[in-house]
This record gives structure tokens, C-alpha cells and sequence, in this order.
């Protein structure tokens, strides 16, 4: 990873190599942590946070699920992403603010550990590779199948969900694929490790409910406002794998990933004439357009260093 310089770790900025927590701390052993990713983008007028007070909101509702007593205020939060961007003077990167239960008692019990909270920020151009965003991902439909709303509850962004997704990743990258989609338990497919999906059939737009166990994304609902404002027909509805191999075009979406078309699920190429995603095109086009501030009607959306 590229490292930056510093690292905003319980109210202040330590040295990137000096960020450090014990080895006992509670959420290393237990996953009792949470966690946000936020990207900060270069406009006209200098950095922007994309969607920060979304992303704040969801992080404090991963820490309310957690029973996490928030260490700050949601306005002390706010102006920690933004300080740590700027001593870093990063113009573009990706943000990493993560809540957990720190170094106090072991066994399973988080309550009685102090909640602590740090915040990276790194430059991360791209999560799934230059070349695979480019062209086009490879899939496979995971053997894992999603975690159950039953058992961890995928509105929380805890890192314990992190260890399904890294299981369906390391089976993907071991087959030669760039990324893995899950299905629920119910066979219905729910997202990528750490995307949501979409799919485009006969030029209606559709992704899967949150009833399908995704995390409710912060890029999804960007491109759902998109697709209404462009006037492209979306629906919230379940889709099968069969689904997924007779799209016309697919794409994830995520903070890490952007907007990321597939050229090929489970060996079948996606769409009538591979490698042409004109739809996702658009869609993607308004998205990078949109966290530049070219469009002055999504600017509401960024908040400057
Ligand atoms: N699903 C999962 C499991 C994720 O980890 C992410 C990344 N946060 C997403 C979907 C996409 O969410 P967002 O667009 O808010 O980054």
C-alpha cells in the first residue's frame, strides 16, 4: 500500500509507523470492530469527500448494532476525515475511519473494553486493478454463500463480515477470476466482497434489495439517483444466477471499486456484443463526473477540505 504520513488515532495524528494497537485488543481476536470507507476526490476547487455525512451516518449505525459507545460526535468525526486528508495533503485517496473494542478484557464480552477509533487515508486509484476495470471483470459465482441477516447482520460494516467476503476473494483469485459474487442462502445473488451489483436487461436497471442481505451502499444509491435522473428504468428486485448469465450488462459499484463493469460470469460472456456495456458507460461517466463536481447538481454531495 501507499503510505501516507499520518494517522488520526483517538484525537490525534500519530506517525503512520507509530499507529499501533496491542495484540491482545479485543476486536483483532473477536472482530468487534467497524469500519467505513470514504473516498476524497479532486475538484475544481480542491479535495472533496465524497458523501461524507453517508458515510458517518452508516458508520454510527455499524457502532449502535455493536452496542459501540461512539467515542466522538458525529461534527467530531466529520472534521477528523477532513484533518487527516489535509495533514497527509493528499488530493485524491481513499479514507479508512474504523471503530473497535480495544486492549482491556479478553474473553467474549466486548462491553467492557473502551471503544477506541483511528482514521487512515491513503492514495488507492484502484481496488480491483487497472486493467480489470478497464476491460471488463471476470466473476465467478462464489461456493460461499453470503453471510444470513440471522447470523451477522450485513447493515453493520463489521469486520467480521470481512471474513466471508475473504474467503469468496481468495477462491475467485485462486481460480483466475477478479472477483467473486455471492448468493444468499436462499440462492438469490446478493453482491460482490465489497460491491454491490447491478444488472441491466432490455435497458431496465435493476440491483438487489437490501432483503437480499447487501449492504445498503453509499455508490449504489448514487447510481439509483443517477439512472432516475438520466430517465434509465430501475427496479429493486431479486436476481438468480441464471439471471446474472443472460444480462445484457452487469457492473459493481462500491467506494474502493467505482463503478466496475463485468465481461464474464462463471465462463459465459455478459451481453449481445461483449466488451460494449453502453448503459454502465453512462452510468459510470455521471458517477466519475459527479465526484469531480462537474455536475453542478450533485455538488451538495462533496464536502471541500
Ligand atoms: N457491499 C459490501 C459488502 C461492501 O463492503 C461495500 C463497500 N463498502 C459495498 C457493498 C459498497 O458500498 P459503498 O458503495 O458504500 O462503498
Amino acid at each position: 500500500m501507499r503510505e501516507s504520513k499520518s494517522i488520526w488515532m483517538n484525537g490525534e495524528l500519530v506517525k503512520w509507523s507509530e499507529a499501533k494497537i496491542h495484540v491482545l485488543t479485543h476486536a483483532f481476536h473477536y472482530a468487534t470492530a467497524v469500519f467505513e470507507g470514504i473516498r476524497c476526490f479532486s475538484t475544481e476547487e480542491g479535495p472533496a469527500v465524497f458523501r461524507l455525512p453517508e458515510h458517518i451516518n452508516r458508520f454510527f449505525d455499524s457502532m449502535t448494532i455493536y452496542m459501540m459507545e461512539a467515542p466522538y460526535s458525529y461534527d467530531e468525526i466529520c472534521k477528523a476525515v477532513k484533518e487527516t486528508v489535509a495533514a497527509n495533503e493528499l488530493k485524491e485517496c481513499y479514507i479508512r475511519p474504523i471503530a473497535y473494542y480495544s486492549y482491556g478484557e479478553m474473553g467474549l464480552n466486548p462491553l467492557p473494553n473502551k471503544v477506541r477509533l483511528a482514521i487512515a487515508a491513503w492514495e488507492w486509484p484502484t481496488y480491483l486493478g487497472d486493467t480489470a476495470e478497464r476491460q471488463g471483470l471476470k466473476c465467478i459465482v462464489s461456493s460461499w454463500r453470503r453471510i444470513h441477516t440471522s447470523s451477522l447482520p450485513p447493515q453493520a460494516k463489521a469486520t467480521a463480515n470481512y471474513a466471508n467476503s475473504a474467503l469468496a476473494k481468495i477462491e475467485a483469485l485462486k481460480g483466475g477470476y477478479d472477483e467473486a459474487i455471492m448468493l444468499n442462502m436462499e440462492s438469490m445473488v446478493s453482491e460482490g466482497t465489497a460491491e454491490n451489483i447491478f444488472r441491466i436487461k432490455d435497458g431496465i436497471l435493476s440491483t438487489p434489495p437490501a432483503t437480499s442481505g447487501v449492504l445498503r451502499g453509499i455508490t449504489r444509491d448514487t447510481i439509483i439517483t443517477a439512472a432516475q435522473d438520466l430517465g434509465i428504468e430501475f427496479r429493486r428486485n431479486e436476481i438468480s444466477r441464471e439471471e446474472l448469465y443472460t444480462s445484457d450488462e452487469l457492473f459493481l459499484t462500491g467506494t474502493a471499486a467505482g463503478v466496475s463493469p463485468i465481461r464474464e460470469v462463471d465462463g459465459r460472456k455478459i451481453g449481445k456484443s461483449p466488451g460494449e456495456w453502453p448503459i454502465s458507460s453512462r452510468l459510470r461517466d455521471t458517477y466519475v463526473n459527479m465526484v469531480h463536481g462537474r455536475i453542478s447538481k450533485y455538488r451538495s454531495w462533496l464536502d471541500y477540505l
